[in-house]
């Protein structure tokens, strides 16, 4: 199955101002994605994603002026010998490691979904996987700084939706995260709290909320500070038990083995539209699978990535939660209004963007794993 085209379709929109949510990052005032089709001799196309990288038009052109020549004329099954090839020409020897493995993940996925379509499988059935419940945390572009009251009330119907955990969105002020944090403890007791500073800590900061993180019984500190800070994140390690997490803006296998077997970090989020693609993100999972650390990856722009992710995780052995965020709430509980249950969501999710290979997707359940 010979390429014939690589084609990179960047996009860029404007959220409306009622819809925009502040996090760690800033205030969210436009989405972007990248969606890559690769074309075959024999008529095949498949479909993947590339991470935007908030800037969608070099992400799309990196695709389509320079990796693509060195794809057409490939079989496209051969995504080990794709993969190499990039490496070789691209990421390893002309620097832009991140743009290029961005690039590269939408690529490698559009492979993949051709793949599924040539046989007729679905994409956790390729990997080795199976058609079994993965989890899911509710929060993903939501829960963020707002009045306690408020994030509760946002929670409310996530909670009730059948959601077993949520993500916060933290990095604000250690006071007012504190607040917000006891605030969802005291409402909802019994489920899991995950928190994501988005960079926004300092050291200091960490060494503050840490007890307080420990005493409410968080599941996890998700990326206190970016993430070439290695020193800041072995310091913070010794802080309390709150895992560290982070994986979202770590590229490839090759830094990801320093976080493994540095251990400070011990939840891996690797993006499979960022890492590397679903060919690179099965070899972080084997090598975090060698040190019983869990694979909990991020998910980007759309549904695509979404079902990806899920079909994933059916995949591998050291799986953890799914981030469903195919359609963005809003910090308004009102507009959120789920009208069914979380796994029915999740499932339709995936069904309703995703290429062929994907699309019989795997169920999602509310167990969480922690
Ligand atoms: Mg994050």
């Amino acid at each position: 199955m010979k390429i014939v085209d690589v084609k990179a379709y960047p996009t860029s929109f404007r959220v409306p101002k009622d819809r925009q949510v502040s996090l760690g990052i800033g205030t969210m005032t436009k989405r972007d994605c990248v969606m890559v089709k690769v074309t075959t001799e024999d008529g095949i196309t498949g479909w993947g994603e590339s991470h935007h990288a908030r800037s969608p038009g070099s992400i799309g052109h990196l695709i389509n002026t320079t990796l693509k020549g060195f794809v057409v004329g490939m079989d496209a099954t051969d995504t080990t010998g794709i993969w190499t090839r990039i490496y070789k020409f691209q990421l390893g020897s002309h620097g832009m490691d991140a743009a290029t493995a961005m690039a590269m993940s939408g690529i490698d996925q559009a492979l993949w979904d051709i793949k599924g379509k040539a046989v007729g499988w679905p994409l956790y059935k390729l990997l080795g996987g199976s058609n079994r419940p993965v989890p899911a945390y509710a929060g993903g572009i939501s829960l963020g700084y707002q009045a306690p009251d408020s994030l509760v009330a946002e929670a409310v119907p996530m909670v009730e939706a059948g959601y077993k955990a949520l993500k916060l969105r933290i990095g604000d002020t250690v006071a007012a995260d504190i607040q917000r944090m006891t605030a969802i403890r005291r409402r909802f007791g019994d489920i899991a709290i995950l928190t994501d500073a988005n960079t926004g800590y300092s050291v200091a900061d960490v060494r503050r909320v840490m007890p307080a993180m420990d005493e409410l019984d968080i599941g996890w500190l998700e990326e206190p500070f970016p993430a070439h800070d290695h020193r800041s994140y072995a310091m913070a390690k010794g802080f309390g038990r709150t895992p560290l997490a982070a994986g979202e803006n770590h590229y490839t296998r090759f830094e990801f083995h320093r976080v493994i077997e540095d251990g400070n970090i011990t939840i891996l989020q690797p993006d499979l539209s960022k890492s590397g693609g679903i060919t690179e993100v099965q070899r972080i999972a084997a090598a975090a699978s060698m040190w019983k650390l869990p694979i909990h990856p991020h998910s980007s722009m759309t549904g695509l990535n979404h079902a990806v992710s899920i079909h994933f995780l059916a995949s591998i052995d050291n799986g953890g939660y799914s981030r469903p965020t195919c359609r963005w709430p809003t910090n308004s509980a009102t507009r959120w209004a789920p009208s069914r249950g979380r796994s029915a969501r999740t499932a339709a999710c995936a069904r309703s963007t995703s290429p062929a290979s994907a699309s019989r997707s795997t169920r999602s359940s509310s167990r969480p794993t922690r």
